[in-house]
């Protein structure tokens, strides 16, 4: 017998189960039952709430992810080890054993159940215009893709790089790859032709799927072109695969594959790979404290599963529900929360190709209005720069179908957060402040889940997603025990979703994550965790910036910098932004006998930032200094070259370790005069 009493699930009721079964209804009636929400609860003995189901999720992690795993995954043959980890190794395995493949788990299984269901809304850069797939279509255009990319030659285990804006051929090259068994590596479409070359080159890519040219806030822009010269560049890549995205047509050569064309020509069915939970999905490249980006490695089923319960949780997301994350497909938010967590939850989740302000500062909320969505989920960045144009513009439009928002990439300020709460939920939807990162794969630390109409603290993370268990540590390497505490923020145990190691360098996975804090996974990050014990995000604690929710490395900044001719050297500081979050400041020391008149350096130098990274990496300020102050070992005092940028000139600290005491004033006098006629390039 099947007793359907739980939306989505079917639990067998035998004889003695049965009994174990209704005693729990039983005990979780009389408090409000955290089974409603999480089936899987009610084989947790103990279990009645969020709290207790929490607790459980850390102290028999084995026990909460098996059964999530087993209930959630589609599994083609069973795991038999939940976790492997040994955190002194970098060593992380989960659901070792089991075999899946995540395409069916994201596509089959609901086209079974739902097959007309909208998988995707396709919100195009022209208001109005937006195009539904169904879960039958993407499911159509994933097959013939793989299909596609197996005739190119594409083998399992290759890498296919993927430079293309949010559109459903995006989405569905990513759910292409892992169907026949690929890992996928997405590239952020406005990252420039060097930097994706280097991507390439490091993921060893012989396919790159691109599209003709990507729509932006009303402007072209010719994404193939970016591709041709970084393909120049790129011994191993074999085949460019072209989408059109406009109507215009551009130069191909014999190495491009008109990309709707070749797939019309494929089958509508491609045979799901059986892939081990722990083979490669996807790289993705991000900035760290030195050196070149790094490649974090996500594999199939521990990634799969937490994007998921993520999904589902954090945001209260229901069957029927219209998901809108505003992200690029390029970061790990896309990855995480426009594909995997709500396709595998079998959602409707929108693409969103435009900007915030284009046609007008309206756009999300006419969005909003005219697609339904449900959970809205966007960046601190855009936040902030809508709510200085007025609340007119968010209500202009009805916002009634909203229940959750979400924040992500960077701290909320206190009055973007209450402005987000009041004006565009009209105060009466949860905020939830997202804290993680592309290492985490999922949100590690947010308001929800929790239990109901548990309070949320304007501005923080404050809570521990299941299985997370966060602990702070002094400079000393010391737990912090005690509450209204602050220190490097950690991770104590393994969950599904992290990272398993960087691409082709596992020593540097180990040293960046595992070493400064033994025995811990070491996020990068500060934290205060408050005295009810809430967790709060500080920045970063490392030389890492964050403009506008995306992360640029120091010395990746500084290496750009360094090559334009006449640079001896330079440094790159992060300065707090009305908008942006963090501004880049970069001090530069010319070459002996060099003369250069400023505004044309820094015009050369934001070109070639452009040209080697991104747009968004170009500095804000460009400060020409004598020397830049170090100690007597030659290590650059960015310490004291933050307080000058951040203007707390009163707060140097100690300077006796300086081997040039002058070099500061010299650095502030020039900073005065740089930031003191208000000129922001
Ligand atoms: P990324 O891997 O590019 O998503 O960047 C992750 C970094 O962004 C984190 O290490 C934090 O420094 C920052 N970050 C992400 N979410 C938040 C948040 N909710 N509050 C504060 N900082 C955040």
């Amino acid at each position: 017998m099947m007793c359907s009493l739980w939306r989505g699930f079917s639990l067998p009721l035998t004889s003695s189960l049965n009994r174990r079964f209704l005693k729990c209804c039983r005990q979780l009636s009389r408090s409000y039952n955290i089974a409603s929400c999480i089936p899987e609860a009610v084989a947790f003995q103990g279990v009645s709430d969020h709290s207790g189901l929490y607790k459980f999720s850390v102290d028999e992690s084995d026990r909460f992810w098996g059964a999530v795993a087993r209930q959630r995954l589609s599994w083609i043959s069973p795991f038999h080890t939940v976790q492997n980890c040994d955190f002194s190794q970098g060593k992380i395995k989960w659901f070792e054993g089991g075999k899946l493949n995540v395409s069916v788990n994201c596509l089959d299984r609901h086209v079974h159940t739902c097959p007309e269901r909208v998988a995707l809304i396709w919100e195009r850069d022209e208001p109005g215009t937006e195009v539904k797939i169904t879960y039958r279509q993407l499911l159509e255009l994933t097959c013939r893709l793989g299909n596609l990319l197996k005739r190119q030659g594409v083998r399992r285990g290759d890498c296919v790089t993927i430079y293309m804006p949010p559109c459903p051929l995006a989405v569905a090259s990513m759910l292409a790859c892992a169907r026949i068994g690929a890992a996928h590596n997405v590239v952020f479409a406005g990252f420039s032709s060097e930097a994706l070359a280097d991507r390439i080159r490091d993921a060893q890519s012989s396919t790159v799927i691109t599209v003709n040219q990507g729509v932006r806030g009303g402007k072209v822009v010719d994404l193939k072109r970016t591709v041709d010269q970084a393909v120049q560049n790129c011994p191993s890549v074999q085949q460019v695969l072209v989408a059109m995205r406009t109507e215009n047509t551009v130069a191909m050569t014999d190495r491009d594959v008109p990309l709707e064309e070749e797939m019309m020509k494929e089958d509508v069915v491609c045979e799901p790979v059986a892939m081990d939970s722990e083979d490669v999905l996807f790289l993705l490249y991000t900035s760290g404290s030195t050196g070149k980006p790094k490649g974090l490695v996500h594999t199939q089923a521990g990634y799969l599963l937490y994007t998921a319960l993520t999904h589902r949780y954090v945001f209260n997301y229901h069957d029927g529900d219209v998901f809108g994350c505003v992200a690029d497909i390029g970061w790990i938010t896309g990855h995480s929360y426009i594909v995997y967590g709500p396709l595998c939850n079998g959602g409707t989740t929108v693409l969103f190709e435009s900007t915030p302000v284009y046609p007008n500062p309206g756009r999300y909320w006419e969005m909003v209005e005219r697609l339904g969505i449900n959970q809205f989920y966007g960046a601190p960045t855009a936040i902030r720069l809508l709510l200085k144009y007025g609340d007119e513009w968010v209500q202009n439009y009805n916002r009634s179908s909203l229940k959750t928002l979400g924040s992500v990439g960077e701290p909320i300020n206190t009055e973007a957060w209450e402005w987000y709460h009041r004006v565009v939920g009209d105060g009466r939807c949860p905020v939830v402040d997202t804290w993680w990162q592309t290492e985490t794969g999922g949100i590690c630390i947010a308001p929800r889940p929790s239990d109901p109409e548990a309070e949320i603290v304007p501005a923080m993370a404050m809570r521990p997603f299941y299985g997370i268990k966060p602990a702070l540590l002094d400079t000393e390497g010391e737990v912090l025990s005690s509450n209204d505490s602050t220190g490097a923020l950690c991770i104590s145990q393994a969950w599904p979703g992290m990272a398993r190691t960087i691409h082709n360098h596992h020593q540097r996975f180990t040293e960046t994550y595992f070493q400064p804090y033994p025995g811990y996974f070491f996020t990068g990050d500060g934290a205060y965790r408050s005295k009810e014990g809430y967790y709060q995000i500080v920045g970063r604690l490392d030389d890492v910036i964050n403009v506008s929710g995306h992360r640029l490395g120091t010395a990746e900044l500084e290496d750009v910098v360094n090559q334009c001719p006449g640079v001896a050297e330079s440094a790159a500081i992060g300065y707090s932004h009305d908008i942006k979050g963090e501004g880049v400041y970069v001090f530069v020391v010319l070459k002996k006998a060099v003369m250069v008149q400023e505004d044309v350096l820094a015009q050369q130098l934001r070109e070639m930032v452009s040209r080697s990274i991104a747009k968004y990496a170009c500095p804000d300020f460009i400060q020409v200094v004598r020397c830049l102050p170090k100690t007597r070992s030659g290590k650059i005092m960015r310490r004291v070259l933050r307080k000058v940028v951040e203007r707390n000139t009163d707060e140097l600290g100690d300077l006796s370790t300086l081997d040039d005491p002058d070099s500061v004033h010299e650095v502030i006098r020039g900073h005065q005069r740089l930031r003191g006629d208000g000129k922001q390039q």
